[in-house]
């Protein structure tokens, strides 16, 4: 049975039966961003994590399980699914001192229902023999023709891009949001397609100049042997809203309704807010850390500093319905 569970998607990092109860979260991450963080916690505490890996659907597994369900929190990336998950209902508000006060106001929901842990920019990576400096500047002007066929991104639909589209529409409404769309659309080189990465690579095999992608890409990058050269092709550059700042969004975490182990569960998430666990982060995933004392890798600081965007999460998940509506209006991905 545990066999079966396991071979249809669920993978526990250990199974084992210690005197202290083991925190268990459900998790859309990709497990290698998140263990050496959770083996610090187990060291600390001697508390035992068991990551249950699920692509997708949580909302529908939680629901499905009821009080009965093992988990004791969610962590996961991208506003939209955040809100999501609260909005559904399954998880339980948790109020502590030591999350409120490390992590800022508008990186946690108002109802302490989840808490951003780690924020990322979306940023756009340039050629360095085909982009001169100072010739990516704003969002806005990637729809304009210096771009046309030069551009190339993951599929609009993704999240990501769904989150950055949300942007542009409390920026500067939904039509010409639209219009924004249409442009970005005819200005690329290929049809959407693969993820980030596979963008960046692109641009070193010459199909397009820049590219839409996360920050953290380019630490990933720049760890694997094969991808390096993808990475020394281009360069990060921050682009900005004409009137705001480089759009972010956020990995986070949230307690179930059900959380069998609260205490240990809390224990964990307070844990992954101390400069230990933000330093960890910040030194393995290359993003940027929420407590504001915790610095960021050496290599996140070659990419310089940048002006986070003024719109709210809440507003970009708020917007997220519409974003999609309009990524599938102009076609994007077709
Ligand atoms: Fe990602």
């Amino acid at each position: 049975m545990t066999l079966r569970t396991a071979l249809m998607g669920t993978t526990l990092a250990a199974i084992a039966a210690p005197a202290l109860a083991d925190v268990n979260i459900y998790t859309t991450r990709q497990p290698e961003l998140i263990e050496p963080v959770m083996e610090a916690f187990t060291e600390e505490t001697g508390i035992e994590v068991n990551l249950s890996f699920i692509d997708g659907g949580i909302v529908e597994r939680l629901q499905a399980e009821g009080t009965r369900s093992p988990a004791d929190l969610v962590m996961t990336v991208d506003i939209a699914n955040l809100s999501q998950i609260a909005e559904a209902g399954v998880l339980q508000p948790v109020e502590s001192e030591v999350l409120t006060s490390a992590i800022p106001a508008e990186l946690r929901s108002d109802e302490n229902l989840w808490f951003a842990l780690t924020t990322r920019a979306r940023i756009v990576y340039a050629s360095k023999e085909r982009v001169a400096d100072g010739e990516v500047t704003t969002y806005e002007d990637l729809a304009s023709d210096t771009w046309e066929g030069r551009i190339c991104t993951r599929p609009g639909t993704h999240n990501y891009n769904l989150a950055l589209m949300s942007a542009v529409i409390a920026h500067h409404g939904e039509e010409a949001a639209a219009e924004w769309a249409q442009g970005v659309k005819d200005n690329l080189a290929r049809s959407p397609q693969g993820n980030d990465r596979a963008q960046v690579r692109a641009i070193w095999a010459g199909e397009c100049d820049i590219s839409l992608g996360n920050t953290y890409y380019m630490g990933q990058m720049l760890e694997d042997e094969e991808q390096q050269e993808w990475a020394n092709s281009v360069r990060i550059v921050f682009p900005t809203f004409e009137d705001g700042g480089t759009h972010v969004n956020v990995s986070g975490i949230g307690m179930t309704q059900a959380a069998p182990n609260r205490d240990e569960a809390l224990q964990l998430m307070e844990f992954l807010v101390s400069p230990e666990a933000q330093a960890i982060y910040a030194e393995e995933n290359h993003e940027y850390p929420v407590l504001e004392s915790a610095e960021v890798s050496d290599v996140v600081a070659e990419w310089g500093t940048f002006e986070a965007d003024t719109v709210s999460l809440d507003e970009l998940a708020a917007n997220r319905g519409t974003a999609l509506r309009i990524m599938e209006e102009v076609n994007f991905d077709g």
